[in-house]
């Protein structure tokens, strides 16, 4: 199982990875939680990619695509992966098509999350997050038992910087220009595969069951 999400941001393509990666034990490789991670490390990467990050834009192709070589050239990678953010733009895609080349892999599919605006904006913004175990919660969807509390550490519960109206704006419009093309990229390829991110947890994951069932698509022995 090799797969790509694609999507705008707030589809959903990271709580379905979480879930599927569970299922099929493969592993989920999102490069906005890795350099979430590295920026509140302040690695090299995480240093130069913060302010990119919250301003709502790319951070520069090279560090990204050498983040995911790396992560799927690792032995926990060969039962498969779930990339979930990468690629975001033509080129980290052709990079990543190299790197795959090199290992002796192929993509089983790419799934098209697709989305409406007021779905992606609504979940978005809604979106709170513990700092300290980093469990996602919203506010309306999945709001934690007790107000702004993680269930899981009883931290308080805080708001990505990004996830402000005015950046989701711009993760927006950076995802029609930059990432949108690579349903284009994909399509001519016969990898690309469209479903609902507008539909809940639960229907979106048994529909995506479904598809892999029918294309046995599997983890690798
Ligand atoms: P995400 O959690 O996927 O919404 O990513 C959060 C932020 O991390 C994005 O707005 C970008 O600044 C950065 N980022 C994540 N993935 C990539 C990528 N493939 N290429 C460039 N920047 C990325």
């Amino acid at each position: 199982m090799r797969l790509v999400l694609l999507g705008p941001p707030g589809a959903g393509k990271g709580t379905q990875a979480t879930v599927l990666s569970k299922e099929y034990n493969v592993i989920h490789v999102s490069t906005g939680d890795i350099l979430r991670e590295a920026v509140k490390n302040s690695t090299k990467a995480g240093n130069l990619a913060k302010s990119y990050m919250e301003r709502g834009e790319l951070v520069p192709d090279e560090i990204v695509t050498k983040i995911v070589a790396e992560r799927i050239s690792m032995e926990d990678a060969k039962k498969g992966f779930i990339l979930d953010g990468f690629p975001r733009n033509r080129s980290q895609a052709e990079e990543l098509e190299k790197n795959l080349k090199n290992l002796g892999m192929k993509l089983d599919m790419v799934l098209y999350f697709k989305t409406k605006e007021r779905t992606s904006i609504g979940r978005l913004t809604g979106r709170r997050v513990c700092p300290k175990c980093e469990l996602n919660y919203h506010v309306k969807n999945r709001p934690p038992k007790e107000d702004n509390v993680c269930d899981a550490c009883a931290t308080a519960l805080v708001q990505r910087k990004d996830d402000k109206v005015e950046t989701i704006k711009n993760r927006l419009k950076v995802y029609e220009s930059q990432t949108k093309p690579l349903l284009d990229f994909y399509t001519d390829k016969r990898l690309l595969h469209e479903v609902s991110g507008d539909k809940d947890v639960n229907t979106l994951f048994a529909d995506l069951k479904a598809i892999f069932g029918k294309k046995n698509i599997r983890p690798h022995d």
